[in-house]
């Protein structure tokens, strides 16, 4: 991660003068491409905008987490977030409009950058004046603090750096054969990014004959020429003179030798779909090089580019043949109830010289883009102790496609003089301005500016109430709280590194079992039999359990597999209800309730992971997942793992979205189950079984800690029962996540029944990931029984807060909850009101 401090001064006309930065940087425990990330990132400070003067003092530091490496953009997109967010700032300060004041400051064709980068084609300018157009900039300038916003920002890199020994060098051969077979040989992979294609394009160019007649091999350095291979956005640029070079070289050979079997002068042959051709004579490549050849032309160049190589004592040097342009704009929705950030529209509007492949350029740009936008809004790895917690990417909130808005591409082509056929580069250069757009889009929509990324709902409340309000209820009120809070108090002064150092000494993690045995029920009573001895274990769709045994915190020596077992996985309505079987798959049951009266389940189940978990996982298995906390998971020996004489990760570590702000105990996680905070709105009875008999729950009792059910040793949930809402009812859900699909960061759920004369007879109100088990919101409830007004709603969903005993870092999940909930009792009302209340 990059700590930036930066100074920019300008005149009052709006001209850039100087910068100055202080950079620190966080190499992580061993040297890798720390030291050219970050200097590129220097030489960006430098070069993003002209800027005449500038001093930046950067610093690597060593810690004690993992090693950083390069990245898209490489140093880029940090050092872009910060020089473009103050772009803004400033023409903000001087009255200006922020595209007009960068259209002021654009680099131009000539410019050479302080830092020695010589600029030979730039249209930084109509890429500005485009992305302006394209978004509705004119119309939505007027917007600024209504809670959606438009921001810019803009971005230069490299096409290919001479920062390594031999990186101005490239490598290609060819080999055209005495029956007809055309092949590139080239030593870079192709990286999903249509090098290849790319490559056929260049040998068919100078060639003159159709791509689809070229074969490529790569990534066989056996046979290929030394290449250093495709980064620093070199894929096109390096590969495009390499292979035009010998490709060209070839097409020449070709001419001189056919022009000997037609005896005509060189001069006055040319290439024509594998032939050399002259007047009406022609001569097929296959012939000539089976006359002249033996059957095989071959040749091989390195080409050398005549640029500086990077000048470790100044930083002084021009360092690659062709800097790219780019220009995004965006437009955000920020709920500022929530602080949920929402990209709704995008387009990234590219300088890069000439689209040599323009469907692989847009295809670049877009993913490149959505990758930013991931960046942006949530992707961020989280230590504790030098030890990650993001390990995997389910506590790593990678956008999908229900995160990301329509992103247009657009290309501005003019070509670069020292490009290969006009072309610059692409391949990194589009991450860079995407933090730093949404940064602007965000502050032109709150009037509120984050100076950290990426832009989660904590940071976003935080900023817009200037992280004044504690939200934690005086202690007093809560006499049951005193011990937690002395110990939260004493984690810091001693007792953390007590337990962390010594406690966990004494640990009694889960024993693993080997697995053995795979039971597959035919009855329910041979479930109950089978569940009866030691070490077996009820299992639906395997989604939590597996990778739970994995990570060593459950195991089991026998798996009871009742998806297989008769009547387990029915759904079915009758008089009491809607009966979901416990082994009953998600999907089937959303698909089973939609546009019935139990719908809102649907709306709930569709939210839970993604469609390839939703069609494997069961009921029973989603209501006892174990709790999802990130410290668990991810091998720290903490407290549920370990036992009383170890810590809690999660009261001085990251905290900030998946643990408790309402009664959390040693444990301060929650119970994950989006379906238990709706079926517990909804009353829903649970039927549990075992080889003693049958008895049943109310699923405000099925709980009794994080991921902790009452269930005795031996005990399944067999079925569960939804009683039929009574007339005049109305049932809503919602959910605050970080990225589609993740689980909730607070989930409500609410159920209102109004009687005839439109006051609410009954009210269920329940909050789900705040506390350790679905909370019911008792004093809401109250409040709301007997009331008819709106007014009491508002006040409903803020009456609980006073039992909130938030950890420093989530306390915003309390005013989040509150406005989901109030949201939520508001649909309910509304949903009651329809029904016919
Ligand atoms: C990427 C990802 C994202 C996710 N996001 C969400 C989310 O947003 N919201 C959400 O709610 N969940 C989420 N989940 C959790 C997912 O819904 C669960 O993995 C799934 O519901 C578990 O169902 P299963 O049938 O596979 O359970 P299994 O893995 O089979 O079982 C889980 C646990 O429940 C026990 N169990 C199973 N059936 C019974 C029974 N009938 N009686 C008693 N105990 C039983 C098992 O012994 C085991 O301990 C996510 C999971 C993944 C992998
Ligand atoms: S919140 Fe619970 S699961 Fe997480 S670290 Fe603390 S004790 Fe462990």
């Amino acid at each position: 991660s990059f700590t930036i401090d930066l100074e920019t001064f300008a005149t009052r006309d709006g001209l850039l003068s100087a910068r100055s930065a202080q950079m620190l940087v966080d190499n992580g425990a061993y040297n890798h491409s720390g030291p050219s990330v970050m200097a590129n990132g220097m030489q960006v400070i430098a070069s993003l905008l002209r800027v005449p003067d500038v001093e930046i003092d950067a610093r690597l530091v060593y810690t004690n987490k993992q090693p950083g490496g390069q990245f898209r953009g490489y140093g880029g997109p940090q050092v872009a977030f910060a020089v473009e967010s103050q772009t803004d700032e400033i023409a903000a300060a001087l009255d200006m409009d922020p595209v007009d004041f960068r259209i002021l400051n654009a680099n131009l064709a000539g410019d050479v950058t302080p830092v020695g980068w010589q600029i030979h084609s730039a249209r930084l300018v109509e890429c500005l004046e485009r992305a302006r157009d394209e978004i509705g900039w004119a119309d939505k300038k007027k917007w600024a603090g209504s809670g959606r916003g438009v921001g810019f920002a803009a971005a230069i890199h490299v096409s290919g750096a001479n920062i390594y020994e031999g990186a101005n060098k490239s490598g290609a051969a060819i080999d055209i054969t005495g029956d007809g077979v055309i092949r590139i040989r080239f030593g870079g992979a192709d990286a999903g990014t249509w090098q290849k294609t790319l490559l056929t394009q260049f040998a068919a160019e100078e060639l003159a004959i159709d791509s689809t007649r070229i074969t490529v091999l790569t990534m066989e350095s056996h046979q290929t020429p030394h290449e250093l291979g495709a980064w620093s956005s070199r894929g096109t640029y390096m590969s495009g003179h390499a292979v035009g070079t010998v490709a060209r070289k070839a097409a020449q050979k070709l001419r001189e030798l056919g022009a000997v079997t037609l005896g005509v002068g060189v001069e006055d042959t040319f290439l024509r779909d594998g032939y050399v051709v002259s007047g009406n004579e022609t001569v097929s490549f296959a012939r000539i090089v089976e006359e002249h050849c033996s059957g095989l032309l071959t040749l091989e160049e390195q080409i050398e580019l005549p640029i500086d190589a990077v000048n470790r004592e100044t930083g002084v040097a021009n360092i690659s043949g062709a800097y790219a342009f780019a220009v995004q704009a965006v437009e955000v929705e920020v709920d500022r109830e929530t602080g949920k950030v929402k990209v709704v529209d995008a387009v990234s509007v590219h300088d890069s010289g000439v689209a040599i492949n323009p469907i692989g350029l847009e295809s670049q740009i877009v993913g490149g883009m959505a990758m930013g936008i991931g960046l942006a809004l949530g992707e961020e790895l989280l230590f504790e102790g030098g030890q990650s917690m993001t390990r995997s990417y389910i506590s790593y909130p990678l956008p999908r496609a229900d995160d990301l808005p329509p992103i247009r591409a657009v290309l501005i082509e003019e070509p670069d003089p020292n490009g290969p056929y006009g072309a610059k580069g692409v391949g990194e250069i589009v991450l860079v301005p995407t933090g730093a757009a949404v940064a602007n889009a965000i502050a032109h929509a709150t009037g509120v500016r984050l100076y950290e990324l990426p832009a989660t709902p904590d940071r976003v409340l935080a900023a817009l109430d200037g992280g004044t309000t504690t939200r934690r209820a005086s202690l007093w009120r809560r006499p049951g709280r005193w011990w937690i809070e002395g110990m939260r108090r004493a984690y810091p002064l001693g007792a953390h590194w007590l337990l962390h150092r010594i406690g966990r000494r004494f640990a009694r993690p889960v024993v693993p079992l080997a697995l053995t045995t795979i039971a597959r029920p035919t009855s329910v009573q041979e479930v109950a039999d089978a569940l009866a001895s030691s070490g077996s274990r009820v299992i639906g769709g395997g989604t939590d359990f597996m990778p739970a045994r994995r990570q060593g915190v459950a195991t089991a020596s026998t798996l009871v597999d009742i998806t297989v077992t008769p009547g387990l996985s029915t759904i079915a309505t009758n008089n009491a209800g809607l009966l979901l079987g416990a082994a009953a798959r998600l999907d089937d049951v959303s698909s089973y309730v939609a546009g019935t009266p139990f719908d809102v389940i649907q709306e709930s189940i569709d939210q839970i992971a993604n469609p390839q978990i939703r069609s494997m996982a069961t009921v029973g298995g989603n209501l006892c997942q174990l709790n999802r906390c990130w410290f668990l998971r991810n091998d720290f020996m903490c407290y549920k793992r370990g036992g009383a004489s170890c810590p809690c990760y999660a009261v001085t570590g990251d905290h900030r979205f998946y643990h408790a702000v309402v009664e959390g105990h040693r444990c301060q996680s929650v119970t994950p189950s989006d379906l238990a905070t709706i079926l517990t709105a909804m009353n829903a009875e649970v039927n549990v079984m075992s080889n003693k008999g049958a008895h049943k729950i109310a699923m405000t009792g099925l709980y009794k800690g994080p991921g902790e059910t009452v269930l005795a040793s031996g005990e399944f949930i067999a079925s569960i029962v939804i009683p039929h809402a009574a007339a005049g009812s109305g049932t809503a859900y919602a959910k605050l996540n970080r990225s589609s699909g993740d689980f909730a960061m607070v989930s409500a759920a609410a159920s209102l029944t109004y009687g005839i004369d439109g006051v609410i007879t009954r009210a269920r109100v329940v909050l789900g990931a705040v506390a350790p088990t679905p909370w019911v919101v008792s004093d809401a409830e109250e409040l709301l029984v007997g009331s008819r007004s709106d007014e009491a709603i508002a006040t409903a969903a803020r009456s609980w807060t006073h039992h909130a005993h938030p950890l420093s870092g989530n306390a915003w999940k309390v005013d989040a909850a509150t406005s989901l909930l109030e949201r939520v009792l508001r649909t309910a009302a509304q949903r009651a009101k329809e029904s016919g209340a």
